[in-house]
C-alpha cells in the first residue's frame, strides 16, 4: 500500500530530539527560539513567533485584534474547518464565500461583494500551498471606506486585517516574496501531514505595516500564548522568580522537543523537501495533462510558485459518488488518496448553522471531482508511476469511453 503522507523522521531528527531531551530543557527554550529567528529569516519577514498550533495561532491572532460578538470574518467555503472554527471560538460570525473557478483560492469578487461595516478580517487560504491573489486583497481593503474600528489595534491598522491561514503554504513564493510577507499576519501548521512538520506546532509570522512594532508584537505575542505571564519558565531560571499576569491569555506555547525536530526539518527543506515535492507534482503534471478527464491544478507562473503541499487533481465529467469509488477503486490497486476539502456547508457544525452548499457552486463543483494524490519526500518515481496507473485504470473502469 502507498500511504497517502507518512512522516519523514530519519536519524538526524531522531539526534536533534534525544540531544533536547538530554539537555534538561524540554519546553519552550532555546530551541523554539531559534527555530522562531530561522523561520524568519527564511520566510524574510522582521519576527515570527511558534505556537502549538495553526489553529491555536489564528485564533489568538483574531483575539489580539480584538474580533468578538457583532464582527464578521470572511473565510472561503472551501477549506479545512480550523479556517472558520476559530471565528466561532471568538464568538465572531464567519462570512463564508465561494473560491475560484482557475484554482481552490478564495475568489476576490466574491469577498468585495461580502463585505460590510462590520468585516473585522479577512482570512484567506493558499489551498494546497497555491498562494491567493493577495496584491487584489490589499487592493480591496485599501479602497474599503466603511472599516468602522472597535479596538485600539483595530484603529491602527485602520482596515480590515488579512490573515492568511498559511498551514499549507510554507515555503510557497508569489512575485519574489515567500508566503509569510504576502499577507498581514500568516500562520503557518507544522502538522504531522504538513510540508514542515514538528509533529503538532505552528508558527504566526508578522508582516504588519511600520506602525506596529514587530520586536513589541513578538513579546507580545510570547506572553499571550503563555498565559499571559511575563516571564515564561526560562527566564525564570535566573533566580528572578517574581512575574506577572498582564491578563488571561492562553497555554499554545510550542516545546523545544517540538522545535528540535523544525529546526531539522527547516534546515534542508529549501534545499532537499521543496525541490523533491516540487518534482513529485511535475511528474504527475507529466504524466497526466494528456489524459482529456485530467484537470489539472496550478502549481507554477512565471511569478508565483505553490509550496506543492497537495496535487488537487480534478477529473472532469464525474460526480461525488463517481469519485467516491474512484478512491475505493484506487485503493484495491493499493493507493492511499484523499479529499481536500469538504466545504464547510457539507460539514454538520456549519449547515446547522444555516450554511448552506447551494450558495457555493464553485466549491461543491471542485469538491465533487476532487482527489487528492500523494506528495511527499520519501515517495519514490516508481511509487509515482504506480499512482498514475492505478488512476488510469481507475478512471478507464468508471469512465469507459
Ligand atoms: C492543517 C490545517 C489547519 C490547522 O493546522 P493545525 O496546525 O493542525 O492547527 C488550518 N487550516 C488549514 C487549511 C489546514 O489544512
Amino acid at each position: 500500500m502507498i500511504p497517502f503522507s507518512p512522516p519523514h523522521i530519519d536519524q538526524k531528527i531522531i539526534d536533534e530530539v534525544i540531544d533536547t531531551l538530554k539537555s534538561g530543557w524540554i519546553t519552550t527554550g532555546p530551541k523554539t527560539y531559534r527555530f522562531e529567528q530561522e523561520l524568519a529569516r527564511y520566510c524574510g519577514n522582521s519576527h515570527t513567533v511558534c505556537v502549538s498550533s495553526a489553529t491555536a495561532g489564528l485564533e489568538l491572532v483574531l483575539r489580539w485584534f480584538g474580533v468578538g460578538p457583532g464582527d464578521e470574518v470572511i473565510v472561503p467555503a472551501y477549506t479545512y474547518c480550523a479556517t472558520a472554527n476559530v471565528v466561532l471560538h471568538c464568538g465572531a460570525r464567519p462570512v463564508m464565500v465561494d473560491v475560484n473557478l482557475g484554482d481552490f483560492n478564495i475568489s476576490v469578487e466574491a469577498v468585495r461583494k461580502a463585505l460590510t461595516r462590520k468585516t473585522k478580517v479577512i482570512i484567506p487560504v493558499d489551498v494546497g500551498g497555491w498562494p491567493c491573489d493577495y496584491d487584489e486583497l490589499y487592493r480591496l481593503v485599501q479602497e474599503h471606506r466603511d472599516f468602522v474600528p472597535s479596538s485600539p489595534v483595530q484603529e491602527k491598522l485602520g482596515r480590515i486585517l488579512i490573515l492568511a491561514d498559511a498551514a499549507h503554504s510554507f515555503g510557497a513564493r508569489d512575485k519574489g516574496k515567500k508566503a509569510g510577507t504576502l499577507a498581514d499576519i500568516s500562520v503557518f501548521s507544522f502538522h504531522a501531514v504538513k510540508n514542515l512538520t514538528t509533529a503538532e506546532g505552528g508558527a504566526i509570522a508578522f508582516n504588519l505595516p511600520p506602525a506596529f512594532d514587530a520586536e513589541e508584537l513578538y513579546h507580545y505575542f510570547h506572553v499571550f500564548s503563555l498565559h499571559g505571564q511575563t516571564k515564561d519558565a526560562l527566564a525564570k531560571t535566573n533566580g528572578e522568580w517574581r512575574y506577572d499576569v498582564m491578563e488571561a491569555g492562553y497555554k499554545a506555547n510550542m516545546t523545544d522537543l517540538q522545535a528540535s525536530i523544525g529546526l531539522v526539518e527547516l534546515s534542508r527543506y529549501e534545499s532537499d523537501i521543496l525541490p523533491r515535492r516540487r518534482q513529485i507534482v511535475h511528474a504527475y503534471i507529466e504524466a497526466l495533462q494528456s489524459f482529456p478527464w485530467a484537470e489539472i491544478p496550478p502549481v507554477e507562473t512565471a511569478t508565483r510558485q505553490s509550496s506543492f503541499h497537495l496535487f488537487l487533481l480534478r477529473i472532469k465529467n464525474i460526480t461525488e459518488p463517481m469519485r467516491d469509488e474512484l478512491i475505493r477503486s484506487m485503493r484495491q490497486k493499493g493507493v492511499a488518496v484523499n479529499v481536500h476539502f469538504q466545504p464547510l456547508p457539507l460539514l454538520s457544525a456549519y449547515s446547522r448553522l444555516g450554511y448552506r452548499i447551494d450558495d457555493y457552486p464553485v466549491a461543491y463543483h471542485h469538491y465533487e471531482r476532487e482527489i487528492s494524490l500523494p506528495v511527499y519526500y520519501t515517495l519514490t518515481d516508481e511509487q509515482v508511476h504506480t499512482v498514475c496507473d492505478a488512476l488510469i485504470a481507475s478512471v478507464k473502469e468508471l469512465l469507459p469511453a
